[in-house]
């Protein structure tokens, strides 16, 4: 594990997702903090001295921001209440209220947050969760590209919190003894991955093609497709926890399951597993930290006839089996042995199923989709008959992919 020290501002050498360890090593500059440290993010005292916008507008091709999650942490934000934060803060958190959280979610279902930021750079991303997490009753969300939340008709009661901009989206790359590796900001889109691998003739990330992810999301939820997942590409995963702390963490130090990711021994305190009971229900901060960047692996080299054979292949298999209307992906996930289900759903003749505006798809029965005017209610009804109808007729009791929340920020339990 690798950790970063706010409080050394003056000697700390800045690292981002471009920067391999061997740079920092090369680099005259202080080293990066040694493996197996970490150092809390420091509460700051001044006022604000840069527009972070122009962070956000220095894009992903640009070098600096490549190289740098933003400055030095904890330097330019001061640590308030949440909510005096985001009053604040707003430019800095580039902060919208009232915002239709169905505008930002695949299924097209969610009503207003009363708060919505995006964290451009690492130093806002630390002040808002440092402030989230001195406040008792504001919920907070984390979110990628919204194709797997279900968030209430009725919106959210607090924060929803997302990456955006600068660092967060970059895409650069690598190479490590002859690895060709990238580093990947969280909020860079998965689809463009598989389009960077393609166009350098690598096939690793082609299976994913379609997968409406954030690279942050598709680690978070270990995403996968024809029988690959994210995580056989991970080399390295940085995240940022309650404190505001980053901390990178190498392949042997992370554990990924079927949709699903976690860190082998998670730091104890700064993780939502040290807040308090009522507290942590409000939280839906990743129990692992929020995935800032990651170090992911291109894969064995491919001609150019091979990968188009390979994403042909995949996408008419997409085109051919899910619904284009808007959805959540897979609803459940498939069951251990025997039959996925998608089988399950079918055999009990539940596809057509339909609850007010929402339909477990006549294409895919593992699919729900929004008709135009689906509400969340009626997705999650979808859910808890589809559940019973499985239940009676096979006896298995089919676990939720998707993640759903009520408007105080309390995760749906299924
Ligand atoms: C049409 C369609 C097809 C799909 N096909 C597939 C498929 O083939 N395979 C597959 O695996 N999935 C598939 N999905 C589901 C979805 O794309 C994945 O689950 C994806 O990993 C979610 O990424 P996201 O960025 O949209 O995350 P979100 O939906 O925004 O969030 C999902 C979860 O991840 C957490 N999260 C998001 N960002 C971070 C972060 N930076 N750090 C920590 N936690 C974070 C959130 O808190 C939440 O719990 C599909 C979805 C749709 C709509």
């Amino acid at each position: 594990m690798t950790g970063k020290d706010p409080k050394e501002k003056k000697s700390a050498r800045k690292t981002g997702p471009g920067e391999s360890p061997a740079a920092a090593r090369k680099s005259k500059a202080p080293a990066a903090p040694a493996k197996k440290s970490e150092v809390p993010a420091a509460p700051a005292k001044k006022a604000p001295k840069k527009a972070p916008k122009k962070a956000a507008e220095a894009g992903s091709s640009s070098r600096a921001a490549l190289f740098s999650w933003g400055g030095v942490p904890g330097e330019e934000l001061e640590r308030l209440p949440l909510a005096a934060a985001l009053d604040r803060y707003r430019d800095e958190y580039l902060l919208a209220n009232d915002t239709m959280l169905r505008d930002h979610t695949h299924v097209k279902i969610g009503g207003r947050a009363l708060h919505f930021a995006t964290a451009t750079t690492v130093e806002i991303l630390q002040n808002i969760l440092m402030n989230a997490a001195d406040d008792a009753d504001m919920p907070l969300c984390v979110m990628g590209g919204g194709s797997k939340i279900l968030f209430d008709d009725s919106g959210f009661a607090g924060l929803v919190l997302r990456l955006g901009g600068g660092a967060f989206s970059s895409v650069m790359p690598l190479e490590e003894d002859g690895v060709p590796l990238v580093a990947v900001g969280a909020h860079a889109l998965l689809g463009r991955l598989v389009k960077y691998a393609e166009e350098r003739n690598h096939a690793g990330f082609s299976d994913f093609v379609g997968i409406p992810a954030t690279v942050g999301g598709a680690i978070a939820m270990n995403a996968g497709a024809m029988g690959s997942s994210i995580s056989e590409r991970v080399e390295e995963v940085t995240v940022m926890d309650l404190e505001g702390k980053v901390l990178t963490f190498g392949k042997p130090e992370l554990r990924f399951g079927y949709r699903s990711f976690s860190l082998a021994n998670p730091p104890r305190s700064g993780f939502p597993g040290s807040l308090g009971k009522e507290r942590k229900k409000r939280v839906h901060f990743p129990p692992d930290g929020i995935v800032i960047g990651a170090k992911l692996n291109l894969g064995a080299k491919a001609t150019r006839r091979e990968i188009e054979k390979i994403r042909e292949k995949n996408l008419k298999f997409r085109r051919d089996n899910q619904p284009k209307l808007p959805s959540l992906g897979s609803t459940f996930k498939n069951p251990p042995g025997g039959k996925s289900a998608g089988e399950l759903l079918d055999l009990c003749g539940l596809k057509g199923l339909r609850f007010g505006g929402a339909e477990i798809s006549p294409v895919h029965a593992n699919f729900i989709v929004n008709l135009g005017n689906a509400g969340s209610s009626d997705v999650l009804g979808l859910i808890w008959s589809a559940k019973k109808e499985v239940m009676k007729k096979f006896g298995i009791d089919l676990e939720p992919e998707i993640v759903a929340f009520n408007k105080w920020g309390e995760r749906h339990v299924f």
